[in-house]
Parts: C-alpha cells; structure tokens; sequence
C-alpha cells in the first residue's frame, strides 16, 4: 500500500509498504478517505513543531471507513464510516480517571507522537472511532478540526447573553466562532488580516470584526461592548505577545481561554489579574463527548461545514502540493487530501 512520511524538514516521501496485519482485540481496522491538513502538520514540515521527531506519517484529521474489527468490539461495525479521535491515551493516568482523556499524561496523538493516516490503511484502538452515517468523508474529516474549538467553547461555559471574543482567526479561531455562535453568542474577532476578517463576516456571521493592524483593540472592544468588555475571550494566535496582551480584554468577572500555545512563558499583571477575578483557561485537544456533539450539530445542519475546505489535492499528488499550502498567501484555511 502506499503512505506519505514525512521523513525530515521538507521532506515528504511517497513510499511502499506491507499493509497492516489483522486488528487485535479491541482495535479497528480503517481504510482512509480524507485527510485534512492542519497548523500542526506545516509546523512539522517547517520544523517548527516542538518535541516532534522524524520521520512521521502525518495525518490526524481523518475521515475513514471501517474494513477489519478485532474480538471485543462492538462501537463499530465493518462498512462504517468513522471520524477519528486522534488522542491516543492511556486509560490509567489521572486525567484518564477523571475523565480528562483530552489530556492524558501520556498522550499519543496520531500524526504527532506516533505515526498518523497519510496512508491507505491503518489500525488504531476501536474505541477512538466516531460512526457518522450521515455524513460525508470530508465532513468526518473536519470533525477534529472543529473538535479543538468546540472544547475550548465547552470549557468556557459559554452562554446565549455572553459576548465573546475570539483572538485569531486561523482554523482553530474560526472553529471556535462558529461554536459561540450556535451557543446564541454575540461574537467579535480580532485579526490582523482584512481577508480573514472578511472570511469571518461573510462564511461564519460573526457579528463584529476588529482589524489590529488598524485600530486600538481596547478601544474597540469598549465601543462594541458599551464599556463592559467581552465576558469570554479566547487566544487561538499561539503568539506570546497577543497572549499577554489578552489580559486586557475580559470584562470584570470574566473567562481568558488559552487555546494556541507557544514555548515559552506568558506573563500578566496580577493586579489586572486580581481586580477583575479573571478564570484563566487551559483547552487541550477535545473529548469524545465534543465528536458525538459535533457530529449531531452537522447532522442537524446547526454547523455548516460548507467554508471549510478551500484546497484539495490527491493522495498522489501531495507530495508536490504540500509545500504550496504552506505558504499563507494561497489563502488555505483547510486542504483536503483524497484517497
Ligand atoms: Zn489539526
Ligand atoms: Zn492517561
């Protein structure tokens, strides 16, 4: 069969190999049909991904198709098709106890920490398998992409008479909007770059857009607001100095959600802090619960996955067209890898 590995920095490769053996207890086996390519797999071929090690198959927003299942399984069945959970975890740990499965201390994340879907045919644990009937390959595919802001949503707690604001309108902003939006939200976004701004307004009905680069953010969020600023507010930039910066913008009372991260240390104001009693917010990876939940949203048309793609390319034909989607001038939010 053949996979994708991405073998060193800018270096993927297509290759043959030996198709998987037959699933153990307990395990599925999957025919993939889509993958979606994320920040996380450009970070890799960049060499910009922290703790990463090569060489990796990439690949952990799939939408496949069940072909094999070991003994002990029953969540799924030959022919189904599937979103894939990509958060391997452990089951022990004290996280997992609690139900925290999103951030197991020994998480194995598929595409990251271990070898992901860029190829035809892999076996992963059944019980990180999500039967969507209804919907079609691309759409399982984008299930983990919107897992990410969908989480971070939940975590918040957000409510229909909050005002929220999104930081960042990369995929996992965007994921995030849409979100608060179907939570009946007022939402505003902070960005840099008019065309995503734009993208905002027109594709998700975001409600307010402040550009940055044009005018004081602060001040923006006081007109918008009448003076009490956002209840809710999430950083998707991974950048340090907007994370440092978001400190200013909670109302009084309110939740900061940190859901991009960078290597290193964010630091605030305490008395900023302090005053305003802010909740601040660690959102890693998504649960179970978020796909189920997900699934059901699309199925129900209250998520609109329509916007989403906006590049495709073969399996085939990745080799030669990954390096274009890393460039944030073909306006890519999410190419889709087909097979
Ligand atoms: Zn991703
Ligand atoms: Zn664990």
């Amino acid at each position: 069969m053949n996979i994708i590995r991405l073998d060193e920095p800018g270096r993927l490769t297509l290759l043959q190999s030996e198709p998987p053996g037959p699933p153990q207890p307990g395990e599925a086996l999957v025919r993939v049909h889509r993958i979606g390519v994320c920040g996380t797999d450009i970070h890799a071929f960049a060499g910009k991904q922290p703790f990463f090690s090569y060489p990796r198959i990439l690949g952990h927003e799939l939408g496949v198709e069940v072909i094999a299942v070991g003994d002990d399984v029953s969540n799924v069945r030959v022919g189904d098709r599937c979103s894939v959970e990509p958060y391997i975890n452990c089951q022990t740990c004290i996280a997992c106890r609690r139900g925290k499965t999103n951030c197991c201390t020994d998480i194995r994340v598929l595409g990251v920490h271990t070898d992901g879907g860029m190829r035809e045919q892999f076996t992963l644990p059944a019980r990180k398998l999500h039967p969507c009937a209804k919907l079609t390959f691309d759409q399982a595919a984008l299930v983990e992409t919107l897992s990410i802001g969908c989480h971070a949503v939940e975590r918040a707690q957000v409510e229909p008479d909050d005002v929220v604001l999104v930081i960042g309108a990369g995929p996992i902003g965007l994921a995030a909007m849409q979100f608060a939006i179907e939570k009946g939200a007022q939402v505003i976004v902070l960005d840099i770059n008019e065309t995503r701004l734009e993208f905002c307004k027109k594709q998700l009905g975001v409600h307010f857009i402040i550009n940055g680069a044009n005018e004081n953010a602060l001040d923006a969020l006081k007109r918008i607001t009448s003076g009490d600023l956002p209840g809710c507010v999430f950083d998707a930039t991974g950048n340090p100095h907007s994370m440092a910066a978001s400190f200013e913008f909670p109302a009084h009372g309110g939740r900061l959600v940190f859901i991009g991260l960078f290597q290193g240390d964010v630091t605030f104001n305490d008395p900023n802090f302090h005053r305003r009693e802010l909740t601040l917010l660690g959102s890693r990876n998504a649960l179970s619960a978020d796909f189920t939940r997900i699934i059901s949203l699309i199925e129900s048309g209250r998520i609109d996955t329509t916007p989403w793609i906006t590049h495709r390319a073969s399996f085939m034909d990745v080799v030669s067209q990954f390096p274009t989607w890393t460039n944030p001038q073909t306006g890519v939010i999410k190419a889709m890898i087909e097979l």
